[in-house]
């Protein structure tokens, strides 16, 4: 409200200096120019998880194309659904952007997003990636995929995640911590491929085949293997080319399991999105539809993919070099959607299985 007040000052202001002419404006005219004026000065706020270093170039492309006035505040995805919640109706964000479909989805569920109806974003974005119900949509993919050591294991010895759970692979594993969603999102789209009870008895091999604790993040989880305490893990590829990046003679390759998979398997590499939804409660919808559409272009998804070493959603845009050197793979196929909603239930069974 206060803000609203504000531009009409200022725009009250503008028009006294802005002298004479103006003021023997019809009115019509005027309110003509009070609307361009409001259109103007309007802008679009974001709430982001995804860093400044990442999302500043971005911001800075789609200002200079539209002159839209972009501010953002960014933080970890969780504070920020706290505050939107807090905020109400007097949120002064219009688009939450943040990673993983789980989290994508807890704004979802927590009623945050409209749903955006708008053909630019489902001609561009494949299905699987975006919500079922329109309110996120996947911007980047993101691989969580196998890397293992190049002195311990022939990559002929790997196949798929469900093999991991082999006894052959027993205190050779190390992973990443199940309180990250990424973890929840892998372990929920395996219960979306083989039901709870096949699921249930791969993660309990799996813990039992771990060679140490679960690392807090997945960096450590592939230091543990360069530190010889395991030979294989389940990491995001991102993570491995920000270390290949600073040492090109890493003892780690990654591996794209699942790519001929029988039919009781993932069917590829399991996919997750970085993306973003519209608020409930924006202020600038028309801006922040625009910006959603935008990011579809091959200039944001040029941006969003090599910024972080990640892959674009969007077939014309260009990868990293080095990403491009890991080769391409197949990706699981199925619906994002189910990261969210198989969520709370993937939870629950890593608990049961002892996965901590
Ligand atoms: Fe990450």
């Amino acid at each position: 409200m206060f803000h609203k007040q504000f531009s009409i000052a200022l725009l009250s202001l503008f028009f006294v200096l802005s002298g004479c002419e103006k003021a023997q404006n019809t009115s019509e005219t005027q309110k003509a120019s009070e609307t361009q004026m409001t259109e103007k000065s309007q802008d679009l706020v974001i709430y982001s998880s995804r860093n400044e270093q990442l999302i500043l170039p971005l911001i800075e492309a789609y200002q200079k194309e539209t002159g839209t006035k972009v501010r953002f505040v960014t933080d970890k995805p969780e504070p920020l659904i706290e505050k939107i919640k807090a905020e109400g109706e007097l949120t002064p964000a219009d688009i939450l952007m943040t990673v993983d479909a789980g989290n994508l989805w807890r704004a979802s569920q927590a009623g945050l997003f409209q749903t955006l109806n708008s053909p630019v974003l489902e001609k561009a974005i494949p299905a699987n990636f975006r919500a079922t119900n329109n309110e996120w949509f996947g911007f980047s993919q993101r691989a969580r995929t196998i890397v293992y050591s190049t002195d311990r294991v022939s990559p002929e010895k790997l196949s798929t995640y469900e093999d991991l759970a082999n006894s052959n692979w027993k205190g050779k594993l190390c992973l990443r911590t199940s309180k990250k969603v990424y973890n929840q999102s892998l372990v929920a789209m395996l219960i979306a491929k083989h039901g709870v009870e096949k699921t249930e008895g791969l993660v309990k091999s799996l813990v039992s085949n771990l060679a140490t604790d679960p690392f807090s993040n997945d960096t450590k989880t592939m230091e543990a293997i360069l530190a010889g305490q395991c030979d294989v893990a389940i990491v995001n590829s991102y993570y491995f080319g920000r270390m290949q990046k600073k040492d090109p003679d890493l003892g780690l390759k990654l591996f794209w399991p699942n790519q001929s998979a029988q039919a009781d398997e993932l069917s590829g590499v399991h996919v997750n999105v970085s993306g973003a939804g519209v608020l409930q409660h924006a202020k600038n919808p028309e801006n922040a539809k625009h910006f959603m559409e935008w990011m579809t272009g091959s200039q944001a998804q040029t941006i969003l993919a090599k910024g972080n070493m990640e892959y674009p959603v969007v077939g014309s845009a260009e990868n990293d070099p080095l990403v491009a050197s890991w080769g391409g793979f197949t990706s699981d196929s199925q619906s994002l959607t189910k990261a969210g909603e198989l969520q709370a239930e993937a939870v629950k069974l890593m608990d049961r299985a002892g996965y901590r």
